[in-house]
């Protein structure tokens, strides 16, 4: 096993001011379960899943509580033992709507998860562990939350040669899987090993920002026996090196085609979180319960990274970190760049909440946008070299045809032409819409056909 500098230099990258120093040096604290969680059943990517519970069931922590629904979806469990409250409508901190399970902590942790460990995973066959993970109700935990259990079965024909374990954390005043390296390096390798083992031996490259020495050294002190063809990979602290495709492209200098996926360049990314998930579902038979999430933001008293219950409402976490020292201006689940604004602190964090931060008012932008002065900064700053002006004046005009043909679902809404544009343009927002109206164009169109289809 070495470390390597990365071996690709990425186009069109920002160097943002970090602000990790408040976090950085912290170690990690176990949050006391809170009197109530409240579990989304959307938190991850695909279908909400479907509570299998009712209204005054009494629930072990880890029983499963959801179940999925269709192809892509996930298991959720309960994060506490006590008994079923209610199940109601509420907004998860993507901001839309959903259902949740309130449960009541009746503070014993009593068992409940049905998950059976397999320590003996080495001898299994790599397969049979899959749904295992889907049981664990195990999703992308490093933010897009998409299930890992379909992750890690590649379409027919579609070899992976390279798991990619991603530690970049590139979002500035994110530190949770920094700390999760520097503290849980052994657990996270295992879970490396456990993936390796289900993809059939793929070569492991580890990559972590270069101004992280400390997560560094830790997975190297953890991987210093590892076997077989494993790097760690020594990446350039810039912003989005932590996303998916320019991960790819600078660790293996492989780029994933318009509308491709990460397996049909031979790869697989999975977050540091998601491998020590995965470690603890297949080893301990523990499901997905509790997660490391950073508190932090000029507002919070007292910044620190919590290891807290999946459930656990914004304004309990915050009070775990002494309150705040002035007036919100906003609270943003995840980091400053792809992190989701809050309508308030009452929702709860998910499988997918790596961060919390709380700023004052006056960071806040409050001034309108002014139009587009053809500077061309956000062309320049956009990592997917999209025409991001081009396409959110098109977005505006309602050009639907002009927003697909320029590649807008290519976009990975990093925020890039948002920071950089000096008219204060609602870009990522205009980003959004523009793909959410290319997207169901397409559907509308599928549907249309295959009602023709039927006609025929
Ligand atoms: S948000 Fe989209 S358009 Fe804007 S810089 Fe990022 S990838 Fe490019
Ligand atoms: S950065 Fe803003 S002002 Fe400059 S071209 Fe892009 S959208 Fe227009």
């Amino acid at each position: 096993m070495k470390t390597i500098k990365a071996p690709f230099k990425l186009p069109n990258t920002l160097h943002l001011h970090y602000h990790k120093e408040a976090t950085a040096a912290l170690a990690l604290e176990v949050m006391p379960a809170p009197a109530v969680v409240q579990i989304p059943m959307s938190q991850h990517l695909g279908a909400p899943s479907r509570p299998i519970v009712a209204r005054g069931d009494s629930v072990g922590l880890g029983q499963p509580i959801a179940e999925p629904v269709g192809a892509v979806s996930a298991w959720a469990h309960a994060s506490v033992s006590g008994v079923v409250k209610s199940i109601g409508e509420g907004l998860s901190t993507s901001g839309r709507p959903t259902t949740f399970i309130e449960l009541e902590n009746d503070g014993l942790d009593r068992p409940g998860s049905t998950l059976q460990p397999r320590p003996d995973w080495a001898s299994a066959d790599g397969k049979s562990l899959i749904p295992l993970i889907a049981a664990a109700g195990i999703v992308g935990m490093g933010g897009a939350g998409f299930p890992t259990h379909i992750k890690i079965s590649p379409p027919a024909g579609r070899i992976i040669d390279t798991l990619i374990v991603n530690g970049a954390e590139c979002e500035p005043f994110l530190t949770a899987d920094q700390r999760l390296m520097m503290e849980k390096a052994d657990l996270i390798w295992n879970g490396i090993q456990i993936l390796r083992h289900i993809l059939g031996g793929p070569r492991i490259r580890v990559a972590i920002e270069d101004d992280k020495p400390e997560a560094i050294r830790a997975m190297e002190k953890a991987m210093a026996r590892a076997d077989g063809d494993v790097e760690i990979v020594s990446l350039p602290a810039a912003y989005p090196m932590g996303a998916e495709k320019q991960l790819i492209l600078s660790v293996l200098g492989r780029e994933i085609p318009s509308g491709g996926l990460p397996a049909d360049v031979g790869a697989l990314v999975e977050n540091v979180a998601t491998c020590a998930a995965v470690y603890e579902a297949i080893v301990l038979g523990q499901p997905v319960t509790q997660r490391v999430v950073t508190v932090t933001g000029p507002l919070i008293r007292r910044p620190a990274n919590i290891l807290a219950r999946i459930g656990t409402t914004l304004a309990d976490l915050i009070a775990f970190c002494g309150g705040l020292t002035g007036q919100s201006g906003k609270l943003i689940c995840g980091g400053p760049m792809m992190g989701v604004a809050q309508i308030g602190a009452d929702v709860p964090m998910g499988k997918t909440t790596s961060g919390l931060l709380a700023l004052p008012r006056e960071s806040v932008r409050l001034f309108d946008s002014m139009p587009c002065i053809s500077c061309n900064r956000c062309v320049r700053a956009c990592p997917m070299s999209l025409l991001p002006c081009t396409i959110t004046s098109a977005v505006e005009a309602d050009q639907l045809e002009t927003v697909e043909a320029l590649h807008t679902l290519d976009c990975i809404e990093c925020g890039c032409c948002s920071y950089v544009c000096p008219s204060r343009r609602p870009m990522v927002q205009l980003m959004r819409q523009g793909k959410a109206r290319v997207q169901l164009a397409r559907r509308q169109k599928q549907e249309q056909e295959k009602a023709k289809g039927k006609q025929g």
